[in-house]
């Protein structure tokens, strides 16, 4: 998503523009892998990059949206206590969200319920800006904007060397078993779960940097379609440090899911299976907020993985989004750790990646 929405803002004015993608196709890993909210920008702390560049990507999204036919539903989210002691959460998120500039009404306890009347809550907040888009619809439309301006999209072909020239960057890729090299002025990092190592190639020392990624997998359970018209729009409970909590998603065919929720991987590796052994904490997760459904009305869904600076136990991380002149690498622009809000925020990332390039 990043890397695309980065590639149709700067391919208007960079002739010879090229994506490189590992994969056979755009979209198989984070992107394709999500809730697919459009957030508000109510969560992250005030003057950061996330809380900034979500606001700007969540009205350039709609925007985007209706200009090009790209599938979404603006229906609105209620984030709701579910217990008296976190009804100074909702507050303390009311003010952060509108600090940010992000829309939030403060809802009763039978406003929440006159919305959502199978949600559980003491008191809520309503966020009319949230919704929800198809991430391979917006995805398909970044690229056909980046190669209307002349960039290639070139999937099977994995960045393996980066390495500073006098007048700017050899890229060695590999293709299967072949292996080819070749300079470019520019360079901008937006690998995803790898890009922490694409970093180190052109010689960053990550840890040093700050930027070595951790891997928090976000799995999901969908709900059985005689339960799936309990809840009609997002509902969220009161988030915890690490993620927003697993909450409940109306996807655009009215279909119910409800996730992620947040486990750090031991090791480095995508495995998006989801094991049905986690389906007692979901149920419980899922009663909390929806009281009448239960854990035989969950199957195992899709899972993502978050690729997270912050650790379990750290505090809050912003965005990387860095043009490393300062380290002897003009032109090299590293996005690390574009976790959550990263799909909301990817047309508002590409103008902030613009405005270092130039
Ligand atoms: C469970 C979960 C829920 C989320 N929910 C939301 C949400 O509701 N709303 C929201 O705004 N955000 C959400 N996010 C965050 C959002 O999905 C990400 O911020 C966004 O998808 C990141 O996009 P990206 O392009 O940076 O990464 P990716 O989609 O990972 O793309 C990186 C690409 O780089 C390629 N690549 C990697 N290394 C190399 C290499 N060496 N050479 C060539 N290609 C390479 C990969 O194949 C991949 O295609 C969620 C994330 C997760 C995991």
């Amino acid at each position: 998503m990043v890397g695309l929405a980065v590639a149709a803002r700067l391919a208007r004015d960079t002739p010879d523009l090229v994506v490189l993608e590992r994969n056979e196709r755009h979209g198989l890993e984070t992107s394709s892998r999500n809730s697919e909210v459009i957030h508000a920008g109510i969560y992250y702390p005030a003057g950061t990059l996330k809380a900034r560049l979500c606001v700007e990507g969540n009205r350039r999204l709609y925007e985007l949206c209706a200009q090009h036919d790209i599938p979404h539903r603006r229906f609105g989210k209620i984030i709701s206590a579910v217990a008296d002691h976190e009804l100074p959460h909702l507050q303390a998120l009311l003010d952060r969200g509108r600090a940010n500039g992000a829309p939030l009404e403060r809802l009763s306890a039978s406003a929440v319920t006159q919305l959502e009347p199978n949600v559980r809550t003491v008191g809520g907040l309503w966020s009319p800006s949230s919704g929800v888009v198809s991430a391979h619809g917006l995805m398909d439309y970044y690229l056909h904007a980046a190669r209307e301006a002349g960039a290639v999209l070139q999937p099977r072909t994995e960045v393996v060397g980066l390495e500073r020239t006098p007048d700017g960057y050899r890229l060695t890729v590999a293709s299967g078993a072949d292996r080819e090299s070749f300079t470019t002025e520019r360079v901008v990092n937006a690998a995803g779960l790898d890009s922490d190592r694409v970093a180190a190639l052109a010689g960053i020392d990550v840890e040093a940097a700050g930027y070595r990624l951790h891997y928090c997998k976000g799995s999901y359970f969908s709900v059985t379609a005689a339960k799936s018209r309990l809840v009609s729009r997002l509902v969220y409970p009161v988030p915890n440090p690490v993620s927003l909590g697993v909450h409940a998603l109306v996807d655009f065919a009215g279909r119910l899911r409800f996730g992620p929720d947040a486990e750090y991987l031991p090791e480095r590796r995508q495995d998006y299976r989801v094991a049905e052994s986690k389906r007692p904490a979901f149920a419980e997760a899922v009663r909390r907020l929806v009281p009448a459904i239960g854990e035989e009305d969950l199957q195992p869904d899709i899972s993502g993985i978050r690729p997270k600076l912050q650790g379990p136990r750290d505090p809050f991380r912003d965005f990387v989004i860095a043009e490393e002149s300062s380290r002897g690498l003009p032109g090299l622009v590293n996005l690390i750790g574009i976790d959550s809000p990263g799909l909301t925020s990817a047309s508002a990332i590409a103008d902030h990646v613009a405005e270092l390039l130039h």
